[in-house]
């Protein structure tokens, strides 16, 4: 669909960042773009309709930027999903591995309203450890995940199959 070709023609390969053999997808160019952006956001809406969701949940960092457009157009209010100790009261947290150590995300324990229906947002799908991580931080602290939309999704990856068989959105797969 269009959206899908739009995200396409605004994304760079990075190669060799941020280590040797890895190529980057760098969404910037898309965020940028004041017209392509809202098409994105508007895209996002539209798919999981306004009313299916209470609050938006945005991991950090540039999950952040698309969870406050979507809180903004649809009028909910906006979670932070952030790394660890970034946050100044009392939270949960969920570590999963990294090809080299561990990463930790963490959210306020009173950040969701009880039954609250979330919608999670992110800008790529790799391996999904972030994604699993964050979806049941959501639940943790109270929320029920009502859906979860990334810009992209690296297919080869197998993201979608570790979070299986909770149902991923991506505008793009490649
Ligand atoms: P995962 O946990 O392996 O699925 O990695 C996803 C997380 O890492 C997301 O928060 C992304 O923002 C970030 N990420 C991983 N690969 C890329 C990339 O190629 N471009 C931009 N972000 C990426």
């Amino acid at each position: 669909p269009e959206v899908a070709q739009l995200v396409a023609s605004r994304l760079l390969d990075v190669p060799d960042f941020p280590k040797p053999g890895v190529v980057f997808k760098d969404l910037m160019p898309l965020f940028a773009d004041g017209v392509a952006f809202r098409e994105v956001i508007d895209g996002i809406i539209a798919y999981h309709g306004p009313d299916s969701f209470d609050t938006v949940a945005g991991i950090e960092a540039r999950g952040f930027v698309l969870a406050a457009a979507v809180a903004y157009a649809t009028g909910v209010g906006v979670v932070p999903v952030r790394k660890a100790g970034k946050l100044p009261r009392a939270t949960h947290s969920a570590s999963y591995a990294l090809e080299y150590g561990e990463a930790t995300l963490e959210v306020h324990q009173d950040a969701f309203t009880a039954g609250h229906r979330v919608l999670v947002l992110d800008d790529v799908l790799a391996t999904g450890g972030t994604a699993e991580a964050t979806l049941d931080l959501v639940e943790r602290a109270g929320g029920t995940v009502s859906g979860f939309t990334v810009l992209l999704e690296l297919g080869f990856l197998k993201g979608r199959e570790r979070l299986a068989p909770r149902p991923v959105h991506a505008l793009l797969t490649v």
